[in-house]
């Protein structure tokens, strides 16, 4: 059945020019994520009523032109909105922490949805937004109920590519603690190199987190750890069990939004209760909680942690399955390794894959000790897609 659609009617501002007026239409919005410019010219109108009013009927809403000519949405009334932040989204509900410290259960204004191209990408874990809570807060503690108004421009969008579709993860996310662990399982440099690879990828920060240090010599960490710290990335020696590093660790997680992404076993869930205390039994009910719902492969949960504004964590869990982001062609992973990135130009053939050819400067570097082997190994593991 054919939706009708409500017109609603919108004034711009006054004294443009025919010339103007052209150009005007072509501007793109500037939402984020949105590439709406094709709705904006099949549904506007523009009203014959002359220089002084415009009208402009886009989809079901109102859009307004900034100062510099820009479409974009119209401000939210700040009197009726506050600012939040997306902890996670399930199906057409996202919970929303205002910066009041209240959770709201929010639905997604039609408009926001009719803009983006793709529904699941409206809004997403980690987002900054502009709600509107209605009716009363519930008496038993439930959330209540909002309407998202306005997402704010993204950084740091954690994505993954589904069926040829960008699928958002979260965004606004900086950093990435890739945990490992000294021993027990022992530590696999090479599974952390992948993890490297991902946060080069993406712009994310990353921090080499080495977990249960209490379990070896410190001096046996020493040529790994020397390696990756040469080349330019934090790491994080701590141990869970005894609270060695993890003060320090705090300290680079606050005021952030960070991935906790390693294998199960690494000691992820003590870390995060190191951290603090409690975080980890949140992380396991919503994990078991999402393996039971449906909408269980985007969804990542941000649980924000410390006092107002410490930061949020999202933590990768068996349930969630959320940083599977392995989609790096064989062709880029030299570009995301920093010591191999430098020679690449120099091998004899332009698509040389650094592995069997001769005439290969990747392969002269590691020869003449430039390269670390083992970061070597690692690449070609990696290339290969093992
Ligand atoms: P997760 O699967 O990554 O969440 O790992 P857990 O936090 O469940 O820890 C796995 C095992 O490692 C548990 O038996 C923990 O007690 C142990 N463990 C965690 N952190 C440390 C640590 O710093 N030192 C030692 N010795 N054991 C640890
Ligand atoms: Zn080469």
């Amino acid at each position: 059945m054919a939706k009708k659609r409500r017109k609603v009617r919108a004034t711009f501002r006054k004294h443009h020019d025919a010339a103007q007026r052209d150009r005007r239409l072509t501007r793109t919005f500037e939402l984020e994520g949105a590439d709406a410019t094709a709705d904006v010219e099949r549904g506007e109108r523009l009203s014959g009523k002359g220089r002084l009013t415009r009208h402009r009927t886009v989809a079901d809403a109102e859009i307004v032109e900034d100062e510099s000519g820009r479409l974009v949405l119209p401000d939210v009334d700040k009197r009726t909105c506050l600012l939040g932040r997306v902890l996670r989204v399930q199906g057409l509900v996202s919970r929303v922490l205002g910066d009041n410290g209240r959770l709201y259960a929010c639905a997604t204004r039609q408009l926001l949805k009719q803009l983006a191209t793709d529904l699941r990408h409206v809004v997403a874990a980690g987002d900054r937004v502009w709600i509107r809570p209605e009716g009363k807060p519930p008496s038993d503690g439930s959330p209540q109920e909002g309407i998202i108004e306005r997402v704010e421009p993204r950084h740091g969008v954690l994505s993954r590519t589904s069926r040829g579709r960008q699928q958002l993860i979260a965004t606004n996310v900086d950093q990435i603690v890739v945990v490992a662990s000294a021993a027990e399982p022992r530590l696999k440099p090479n599974l952390v190199d992948r993890y490297l690879v991902t946060a080069e990828k993406t712009g994310l920060r990353p921090i080499v987190c080495i977990n249960k240090v209490d379990l070896v010599e410190p001096s046996d960490l020493v040529p790994i750890v020397g390696v990756w710290s040469q080349l330019g990335y934090r790491v994080a020696p701590v141990s869970a069990t005894t609270g060695a590093g993890i003060g320090r660790l705090r300290e680079q997680l606050k005021g952030t939004q960070t991935v906790f992404a390693g294998q199960s076993g690494v000691g992820k869930s003590s870390l995060l209760n190191a951290i603090e205390p409690g975080l980890a039994l949140r992380v396991q009910h919503v994990s078991a909680e999402s393996q039971k719902g449906r909408h269980t492969t985007t969804t990542a949960e941000l649980y924000p942690w410390g006092d107002p504004g410490a930061g949020g964590l999202l933590v990768d869990t068996p349930g969630i399955r959320s940083f599977e982001l392995w989609d790096v062609i064989p062709e880029e992973v030299a570009g995301y390794f920093r010591d191999i990135r430098p020679y690449v130009s120099q091998c004899r053939f332009p698509d040389c894959t650094h592995t069997h050819e001769g005439f290969c400067a990747v392969k002269d570097a590691v020869a003449d000790g430039w390269i670390d082997v083992r970061r070597y190994e690692s690449y070609a593991q990696i290339r290969s897609g093992e």
